[in-house]
Formats: structure tokens, sequence, C-alpha cells
């Protein structure tokens, strides 16, 4: 048997975290067994279905290097078959159009309430004759199409994850609506838990992996397979993505879409490997830094967790910048360009590449985040960077301006400055003023800098003296101090 699975998004927003990772599982399950991964798109709820989120989830997957082998479908696509479907289980009898109003149904639920028993429905019109149908339809009530459920039925399956899991018909609400908004011959629209199944038949997946928020859906959707006729796959419910209080990840709490992860400068290969810890324990001989292809060679169902996972800030962050550090500068800068250019840097500079690939090697050691480096970098692109408050009192200490101005004759003009030069400038200016280096230095990084602190002084010193900004900082700095 050929493996096949799928992920199943809804085009209702953005790709979830939550989706992603039960994609990544579904995809390591398809890698490691050599077999299918399928990707559809379920925008049966053509209201809030948009072209732009299914944009968002194809290019979400394919930058977290999730390749399907079939798809995208579209359920929107495949309407036909679900009327055939519908229609057979109408024909059988399994399934049936109820016309209750609403004004009905919540009268039914209020005296269930009352009563003290769980809402459901009571299948009050799963006999009716055709003349009360007829009489419903000249009411002009609009029916729903309900598929039998039957109470006294027990629903087993054994879960990949989550072993034996067993339902009891009569907890599933009464009999299910798979259609709403039939009337006449038109058996309306189809609902989710019925074209799921249609199309999981259909597209003959072997193994339903998807978030445990799906569960009660399952036992539904086992009843469905079996009156299509249908072989019932194996399911595995996997465990959500908790926030730090322990309860469902969602948008309330900030960040959850991929692309949000992407534009904050998170690597996709950090997000995979993190999403695959969130929820998998890798095995003994690995190591918690690795890629999908690695995982893949591993993965199986008996080491996902059956507990929900909770979001790691600290560890994702720790997981990006174990990518980023050992990052070669030149793949480094083709990641920062785009950060860089959006934060309004001139990266063309003389098309001086070899420079900015000097300030990401600069960088790139303390990087935990790409964006980071816009911070970071700003007085190596910004010509009049400023100073802050502290710079500011520094350069008006007692003994800085001396400093600055000794350090700015002895800058050589028009020639390249090294490590080397750059060191014996400092030690003889040092030498001249009869000071110590290290009194020099922190006066130096302001003045270069406009700050007190950031990436390493000589380093930076090389590259703006590069591009011919030190001494014209130096020149704004012993104008501070006055
Ligand atoms: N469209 C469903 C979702 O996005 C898919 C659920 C399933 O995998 O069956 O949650």
């Amino acid at each position: 048997m050929t493996v096949r699975v799928r992920i199943a998004p809804s085009p209702t927003g953005n790709l979830h975290i939550g989706t992603a990772r039960t994609a990544v599982f579904n995809w390591l399950f398809a890698r490691h067994t050599g077999g299918k991964f399928i990707l559809r798109i379920e925008d049966t709820d053509l209201e809030r279905s948009r072209p732009e989120f299914t944009q968002n989830i194809l290019d979400g997957l394919t930058w977290l290097g999730l390749t399907w082998d079939e798809g995208p479908f579209f359920q929107s696509q495949r309407m036909d078959l679900y009327q055939q479907k519908i229609q057979a289980l109408l024909d059988q009898g399994l399934a049936y159009r109820a016309y209750d109003t609403p004004e009905e149904l919540d009268a039914m639920r209020e005296a269930q309430k009352a009563r003290g028993e769980a809402p459901r429905y009571d299948n009050r019109h799963r006999n009716l004759t055709p003349e009360q149908c007829a009489a419903c339809e000249a009411e002009g009530r609009t029916a729903v199409i309900r598929f039998r459920i039957d109470d006294d039925r027990e629903i087993t399956w054994n879960d990949l994850v989550r072993g034996k899991v067993v339902w009891k018909g009569r907890d599933l609400g009464g009999d299910m609506v798979i259609a709403r908004a039939a009337s006449g011959n038109d058996i309306g629209q189809p609902l989710y838990n019925f074209v799921v199944v249609v199309d999981d038949i259909d597209m003959q997946i072997t193994h339903v992996v998807r978030g445990e928020d799906h569960i009660g859906n399952t036992p539904k959707q086992i009843l469905l397979y079996e009156a299509l006729a249908a072989k019932v796959p194996e399911f595995g419910h996997t465990p959500l993505i908790l926030n730090q209080a322990g309860a469902k990840l969602s948008k309330r709490d900030g960040v959850t879409s991929i692309s949000d992860f992407q534009q904050m400068g998170y690597l996709a290969a950090a997000i995979a490997n993190y999403m695959t810890l969130l929820g998998w324990s890798p095995t003994e001989e690995m190591s918690e830094i690795f890629t999908l292809d690695e995982a893949a060679t591993h993965f199986n169902f008996d080491r996902v967790n059956k507990a929900g996972a909770k979001f790691d800030w600290d560890k994702l962050n720790w997981l990006n910048s174990q990518y980023l550090h050992p990052m070669p500068a030149s793949t480094l800068t083709d990641l920062l360009i785009p950060y860089w250019q959006a934060a309004g840097y001139d990266c063309d500079w003389q098309g001086d590449r070899p420079w900015l690939e000097q300030i990401s090697a600069l960088i790139g050691p303390s990087l935990t985040r790409l964006d980071e480096a816009v911070a970071m970098t700003r007085y190596l692109f910004i010509s009049d960077v400023g100073f802050t408050e502290d710079a500011t009192k520094k350069l008006k200490q007692e003994g800085s301006a001396e400093i600055v101005r000794a350090i700015a004759i002895a800058i050589p003009d028009h020639q390249p400055l090294t490590e080397t030069t750059a060191q014996a400038l400092l030690k003889q200016v040092a030498k001249d003023l009869s000071r110590k280096e290290g009194q020099l230095k922190p006066i130096l990084r302001v003045a270069l800098t406009g700050d007190t602190k950031g990436p390493d002084l000589l380093q930076s010193w090389l590259l703006l003296h590069h591009r011919g900004w030190d001494t014209t900082r130096l020149q704004a700095a012993l104008e501070i101090t006055k």
C-alpha cells in the first residue's frame, strides 16, 4: 500500500502555524514512507474564502520546503461530485431532508436545556412522508440534508497518536447536517464533514493526520465512510500548539501565521525544525537541530506526543540563531538585502557586494532574527546617523574633544584602512595624548557610530572608512563636544 496523506487548509486566513505543523507531520510521514503528500484547498465557505489567503498558504508551504506531490485541488471546483454523493445517500435513505426553522430548532434546544439535557437534534424530521415534505416546501421552508446517525452505534478507531478512541452514536448531536439551503431537487451547499470524506475517498487518502481539534469530527466521518461504502483510513490527531497560558494558540496571541514569522526574520529551516519539535521527540541519535529530510528519515507517530505543546519564543529564537550564526556571509547577505532595502538602506552603493558581505560577517554571529540587522547596521547605511543621549553625554565629557580631534587628524585621507593600520593609529594617538587605548575606544565608538554600544569597533571603523564616513562622523562628533 502506498501511503497517501494530505493537508487540507481552508483559505479563510493566512497559513496558521498549527496548520503548517500538521502539514509538517504529514509531509514527514509521506517522505518517510515513500508516499504521496497531497494539497487540497477547502474553499467551500465561499463567504470567508479568499484567493489571497490561498496564495499565502501556497507561498508559506513552499517557503517551508513542504513540497506537495499532487494538487492543489480546490473543493469549490468539485461540487458536482459532492452533489452526486449526497443524492446517493438520499436515494438509499441514509440521508433525508429536514425542514425545521431556526426558531423551531431554538425552541427544541431550550426545552432540552430546561430538562437538563445536552442540546442535540431530536431527529424529528427523520421519517417525513413525501406529502409532509411537499407541505413544508409549499410553506416556503428551506431544507437541510441530514445524515442518519444511529444512537446505539459505537464508533472505534485506533488513533495513530492517541491509541484506541471510542465514541457513542448518541454523543454526536443527533442526525448530522451534511448540506444546507437545499430547495426542491437542489441539494444545496455541502458541508465540511461530508465533503472532506468524499474527497479523502476520491483522493485515496490512507492516513488522515490532523489537529486534535478535529477529533469530534472523526466518528461522524467514519459513519460517512461506511455509508459511502468506502474503506476507512487510519486517523491520527496531533496535539495542539498552546500559548503560555495553556490555551490553543490563536490570533489573540499576536503572531500566528507563517508569513508573520517570515517577515520577522525567522528562517524557514528554523521554523520547520521548531514546528517539528513542537509535538514530536527526535530519536536519541538525532540532535535538536535537524533538517526536514533528516527528521523524515526517523519520523514515526510513536514519538508524537499526546499532550499539547507550549509555544516557546526563547526556544525558537535560540534555534533561529543556531541557523544564523554559522551562516556564510554571502548567504546571509542575500537574506538581509530585502530587510535593508525595506528600511530604505542603499544596498547598491558602487555595486559594492563585498562591503555588504563584510557587514553580514560582522553581525551574523550576534543575530537572533534577520530583522534585527536593520537597527544594528543603521550607522553603516545612514550618513547622518545622529547621536543617542548617552553618546552625547560621553562626547561632552572632559577630554573627549581632544581624543576625537587627534584621531580625526590621524586618519589617512583617500587610503584604505586595515585592522593593523587602524590599531597602530590608535596606539600612536594614545601615546601622543598620554592615555590608554582603553580610554580612547569608548569615545571613538560614540563618535563613529553615534551610540555607546554596537558591533565590533575596529570592524565598524573599517567599514565606515571604506565609505569615507569616519572623518565626517568625527567632525560631527566634534561639534557635539563644544
Ligand atoms: N479544512 C480543515 C481545516 O482547515 C481540514 C481538516 C481536516 O484535515 O480534515 O481545519
